[in-house]
This record gives C-alpha cells, structure tokens and sequence, in this order.
C-alpha cells in the first residue's frame, strides 16, 4: 500500500514560559512552521541539536501535544479529530530507554499484552503478544520473565514488541539505540528494518547519532529552532548537503567522542536561545556563509525537482548556490 501517512502544513507549537522573577511569560515557539510528508513505507530521519524541536513535533504525531496552529494530518485525518485510542493504533513509539519504559513488576508477556489487554482482548491478545514477540526475536520461554532477568537488547525487543502488537503503520523511534551497548545496536536496527519490510511500517527517526541515521533513513529532515531547514532523499542529503546548517551538522558525525549524544556541530557560537530567535535567518549568527541580507529576511523555502527542500538565500533563486 502507498501513500502518504503524515502531512504537517505550517504547524507550530507555542509555550509560555517564565520570563524570570517579575517578569511576563514570554512565547517559546518551539515547533514555527514545519511543513513535511512523510510516504508510507519510508524511513523519515529528523536531525538536529538538542532543544530544536523535534521531539515537540514527534510528541504531536503521537497525539500527546496538540498544534498551536497549522494543520497535522495522520493518514488523512486531522490529529485534533482523533481520539488518543485511535492515534494510538496507527502511530505507535518507541523510546531510547528500555530499562525505565518497562513496568519491572510485569511479566514480558503482560507488558506485551497490555495494549491489547485494555482493548478487551483475552486469549487472543495473549496469543498475539506470543507471536509478536517471536517476530522481534524473543523466545516464547521469555513470557513469564520481568525484565530484570533480560538484557539491554531483549528488553529493547520487548519494548519494540510492544509498540507493535497493535500493528500500527507509523512508529516513532526515539533514539531507539543510544541505551544499549554497541555490540547489539546493530541488531536492533536491523530488526528495525525488517519489521519495516514484513509488516509495512512507516518510520520517524529521532536520533542525534548520525550512523544510526545513515544507516536507517530514507529521507532526511533537519531541524533548526523550531524550523525545518532542508529536506530531501537521505542518501543525496548525505553526498551534497546545500544547508550550511546540514553541512555542518554533518561533518560532526567526525566527532571524536559520539557517545556525547549531542553533535559537536563546529559552529563556534552556541546554540541560541530559542526565546531570542535572531531576526532574518534564525541561524545567520552561527553561519559563515551568511549575506548581509541574511541579517534581515527570513529565507522561504525552495524545492529543487528532485524534492530537495531548503530553506536559506542562498538557493533562493536557482535551487542551488552557485558557488
Ligand atoms: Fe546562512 Fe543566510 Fe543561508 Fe541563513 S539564509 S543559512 S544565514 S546563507
């Protein structure tokens, strides 16, 4: 089946916050008009530093945050006229830390089970639970188990194993491998992409470490204070990156140390605080190749014919900067 499962159109995200002692709220726009499709069966990636949005966006998908403004549609369907059962059967998560997203107190086969257990499903849903968790690699004889008696990866099995036994068709994963020790993120990812290939899925990829990303992604989003920069094809995004934030985003994947989750994007300046957006492009202040207009104007978004979005004056007119 194709089509396209996700659509944002200039959605935004707005929350107020301390001004500090005897001063106002003020607005932290925290998601400020991202448009994105996401394509049944794609893997969408979406990049960027800590504090850029998107895990504010991922939290909308998945019906827990609710747009200040703009339109958020999941397989069609407007998310605001979508009750949480509903959103919770099509768009599933996964988070990064499977010691603390499992109830210790529960049994492999009850944690499993749950989603279907509140549904009203009894032994189906107990035999569901059994097959769901020999498709992501679990021994049936795991069932009865805590998770304290399993692994870093089995526990991360269980918690993919829950996100699907309602065979949803969007999952958010959210660093689904930065708690687990190298030796079996691999594996986790792998399993990823099969389940992807036999049941269908769809997938947004939150994740700081780019390997992950390269090795996952269909399609690559880059977030930058609430806004998405560029889009396009993961493996073109990857070869050419036009962004001069893509770029040097992209060459922090040379960090020396990438357990420090968060990349070391060589930009000089910090990351700025998104309640002090700068005017005109938001990231002219950390840019080296920004124009005197950048301080300015705030660029629009540009499309190249091969889908390639990017927001930045420098392929304002052409699609590509000519330099
Ligand atoms: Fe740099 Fe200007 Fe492009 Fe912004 S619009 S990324 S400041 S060149």
């Amino acid at each position: 089946m194709t089509g396209q499962v996700l659509e944002a159109r200039d959605v935004r995200r707005t929350f107020m916050v301390s001004g500090g002692f005897m001063r106002p709220k003020r607005p932290l726009h925290a998601v400020n008009g991202v448009d994105l499709r996401v394509e049944r069966g794609e893997v969408l990636a979406l990049v960027g530093e800590s504090g850029c949005g998107k895990t504010t966006l991922a939290r909308m998908l998945l019906g827990l945050l609710r747009p200040t403004s703009g339109r958020l549609e999941i397989e069609g369907r407007p998310v605001e006229t979508m009750d949480r059962l509903t959103i919770a059967r099509t768009v599933q998560p996964i988070f990064q830390d499977p010691y603390s997203s499992l109830n210790p107190r529960k049994s492999i086969g009850s944690i499993v089970a749950l989603p279907l257990e509140v549904q009203g499903e009894g032994e189906a849903g107990r035999r569901r639970a059994e097959e769901m968790m020999e498709l992501v690699g679990l021994p049936r004889r795991l069932f009865h188990h805590y998770p304290n008696q399993l692994s870093g990866g089995q526990r991360q099995r269980v918690a993919i194993a829950r996100a699907l036994v309602n065979r949803p068709r969007v999952v958010v994963c959210d660093e689904p491998t930065s708690a687990l020790d190298v030796s079996v993120q691999s594996q986790i990812l792998n399993l990823l992409l099969d389940l992807r290939a036999e049941l269908g899925l769809t997938y947004l990829i939150i994740s700081h470490n780019l390997a992950v990303v390269e090795h996952m992604a269909t399609r690559l989003a880059v977030m930058y204070l609430g806004r998405i920069v560029e889009q396009g094809d993961a493996k073109s995004v990857f070869a050419h990156p036009k962004h001069p934030y893509t770029t040097a985003l992209l060459d922090s994947v040379l960090t020396p140390d990438p357990s420090l989750g968060v990349p070391d994007t060589h930009l000089g300046t910090a990351y700025p605080n998104p309640l002090e957006m700068p005017a005109g492009c938001t990231f002219h202040p950390r840019c080296a190749r920004a124009l005197p207009r950048c301080r300015r104007e705030a660029p629009s978004p540009v499309a190249d014919p091969d889908g390639r979005r990017v927001e930045c004056h420098l392929f304002a007119d052409t699609g590509s900067a000519g330099t």
